[in-house]
């Protein structure tokens, strides 16, 4: 993988990527059902019964950009997804990176990696290292002269709301100008003027989504937290790019209707609503003239910019968990993803 040079003219990149069995998995004996084949050929061996109860393995092929297998670090994860789309940025255009897939898959050790907490095999995450690419940019020849502004917003989407990371989790109003342009009242914006501090930034809004008792982080799986950095030019008007960067909520919640607490089934169905809907508006990325159903959703309402225009770049970002546990959810993963790449 490491030979060949990532896709950079794609609007839409979709890349899968496989965790290792964690240790309670392997201490459990859980079998592995997920093979990278090749660098962009992922197999689940669904586990089956035939008609006279003999035991067989279906397997199920998926293609995609790109697909990451259980060695793959952060670092080269990065390389072939966001990476590509900083000098989006600086063509002024608005770029885009989520993470899907269930709880447990990795969506928040990829974006965020872990540096909170364990210092053992300490990896960055994908909002450091754009956080790095953004600076490195700025302070390049081509742009030192600018003098461009970098500044940050971090946001969680819960339950049709917004809440923000920055302010202790405010809950914001969303408002719609004349020209469809979508506007968060009252988001923090942080102005950043080295790496340092835009990762004091990141961790405290990651604090300030992980702590706390409060409905909207009972579980932060239920909702979609958005990193949003912004790079201005202050003496020329056509820099202006942004980065937005999703940890989605995980997709199991989406299909939670068999829960006894109401409360579950009405989030359950917001968040099905969002997935489904930034499905198609991915999908209408890729299509001159299609129809872009981003009201379909807070979430795509919000990301609206992400979805039009000619500088719009997107990349998704696919986990999923390896163990037999979970390999209904993984494949239901893997066929979410294998529409979004279509078009
Ligand atoms: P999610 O955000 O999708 O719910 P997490 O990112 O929190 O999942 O990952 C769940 C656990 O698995 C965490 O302890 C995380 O450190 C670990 N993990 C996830 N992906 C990897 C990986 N590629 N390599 C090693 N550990 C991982
Ligand atoms: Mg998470």
């Amino acid at each position: 993988l490491q030979e060949s040079d990532p896709v950079e003219d794609h609007a839409i990149t979709v890349c899968v990527r496989k965790r290792p069995l964690n240790m309670k998995e392997v201490d459990r004996n859980e079998p592995d059902v997920i093979s990278v084949l090749s660098k962009n050929h992922i197999v689940v061996h669904e586990p089956k019964l035939s008609v006279y109860l003999t035991k067989f393995l279906e397997n199920q092929h998926f293609i995609f950009d790109y697909a990451f297998d259980e060695s793959c670090s952060n670092d080269l994860v990065y390389k072939y997804t966001a990476k590509p789309l900083v000098q989006t940025v600086f063509k002024g255009g608005v770029a885009t990176c989520f993470a899907y897939g269930q709880t447990g898959s990795g969506k928040t050790h990829t974006m965020g990696g872990n540096f909170l907490g364990k210092t053992q095999n300490f990896q960055k995450g994908i909002y450091a290292m754009v956080g790095e690419d953004i600076f490195r940019y700025c302070t390049s020849p081509e742009y030192n002269a600018l003098n461009l502004t970098v500044s940050a917003s971090f946001y969680e989407i819960y339950n049709g709301e917004v809440f923000d990371l920055l302010a202790k989790r405010t809950k914001l109003r969303i408002l719609e100008d004349d020209k469809q342009q979508v506007q968060i009242m009252g988001l923090t914006e942080r102005a950043v003027n080295s790496v340092d501090e835009l990762l004091q930034v990141i961790q405290h809004g990651t604090r300030t989504r992980t702590s706390g008792k409060t409905a909207a982080n009972a579980s932060s799986s239920r909702s979609h937290a958005v990193l949003q950095i912004v790079v201005r030019a202050p003496s020329i008007k056509n820099i202006h790019g942004k980065f937005s960067l999703i940890d989605l909520a995980g997709n199991e919640t989406a299909g939670d209707m068999s829960s006894a607490n109401r409360q579950r089934r009405l989030e359950g169905a917001e968040i099905n609503k969002s997935l489904l809907a930034l499905k198609e508006c991915i999908r209408a990325l890729g299509r001159k003239g299609a129809h872009l159903p981003f009201r379909g959703s807070k979430l795509t309402h919000i990301l609206r910019d992400s979805f039009i225009g000619v500088n719009s770049k997107t990349c998704m970002i696919v986990m999923i968990s390896p163990s037999m546990k979970s390999c209904e959810y993984s494949l239901n993963t893997l066929r979410y993803a294998d529409h979004v790449k279509e078009h």
